[in-house]
């Protein structure tokens, strides 16, 4: 357990910093949150660089020797450790650097300069520390990040979802997408955000990862009623799930 008010650092590595600014974007409940912990650094919201901390928040993907040599570094003060977002959680958009050799896309980026020589395949954070609890999605959902902070604040572990975002979504009463001539690929992604994207009349983009035991039988039925193909679902996961980790509970292996 961890003393009363502790401190909280965010610190960002491969990504684009969407997440934090969901955190920011919490309004009352960050303020909130701020009566319970001790946010010292935060470089959205605030000027001050606190580098002693009981709680690590870390967003984005390790990328890079410097990186991974950076994150051993600060991890080692933290009492907990939380990944935050699919940079972090999964690799995220970042893994798609993976699909072709580090020199080709050196080569295709950068010709024939090297400003990154220590730069290695992308991956997620848990392949080089280990994580305590994890808030999947590009973006984070807010309300997910407020649960995981009261599971930190009162000891307890959070159990990410292990169910299809589709029971949130059946949840929340949506025309379900594939009804409406839509791909969506709620039906093989953990849940807990709510069914967020389809809510809005958008479709699930697998940016939670995917489901540890998914309904492959009923999955592949839903495939065939709609005239789509197991290659061409797994595909579409390429976008966030091509690490070796999420590629891997399909059998499939998107890493070249
Ligand atoms: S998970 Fe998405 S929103 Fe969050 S930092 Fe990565 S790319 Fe940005
Ligand atoms: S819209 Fe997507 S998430 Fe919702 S029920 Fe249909 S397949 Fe599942």
């Amino acid at each position: 357990m961890l003393k009363p008010k502790p401190r909280v650092a965010f610190f960002e590595f491969t990504d684009c910093e969407g997440c934090q600014l969901q955190v920011a974007n919490l309004g009352e409940a960050l303020l909130e949150l701020t009566k319970l912990v001790d946010i010292v650094n935060f470089r959205e919201i605030m000027s001050e660089d606190g580098q002693e901390y009981e709680v690590l928040i870390v967003e984005g993907s390790v990328a890079s020797k410097h990186d991974e040599e950076r994150l051993k570094k600060i991890a080692a003060k933290a009492k907990v450790i939380v990944a935050l977002g699919a940079c972090a959680t999964i690799g995220g958009v970042n893994n798609l650097k993976n699909l072709k050799s580090l020199d080709e896309q050196k080569k295709a980026v950068y010709g024939s300069v090297d400003p990154v020589p220590d730069a290695i395949a992308t991956k997620p954070i848990d392949e080089v520390v280990k994580v305590d609890y994890y808030i999947h999605g590009c973006p984070i959902y807010g309300p997910e990040f407020v649960k995981v902070m009261e599971c930190i604040l009162l000891g307890k572990p959070y159990h990410v979802p292990n169910y299809p975002v589709c029971v949130e979504c059946k949840q929340n009463e949506n025309v379900c997408a594939y009804d409406k001539g839509l791909f969506c690929l709620g039906p093989i992604t953990r849940a807990g955000c709510n069914s967020w994207l389809p809510n809005h009349g958008s479709v699930c983009v697998g940016c939670r990862g995917l489901l540890d035991n998914p309904a492959s039988d009923a999955q592949k039925d839903i495939l065939e009623k709609y005239g789509l193909t197991v290659d061409g679902i797994l595909d579409k996961f390429t976008l966030y799930c091509a690490s070796s980790k999420e590629s891997a509970k399909y059998g499939k292996e998107f890493k070249k």
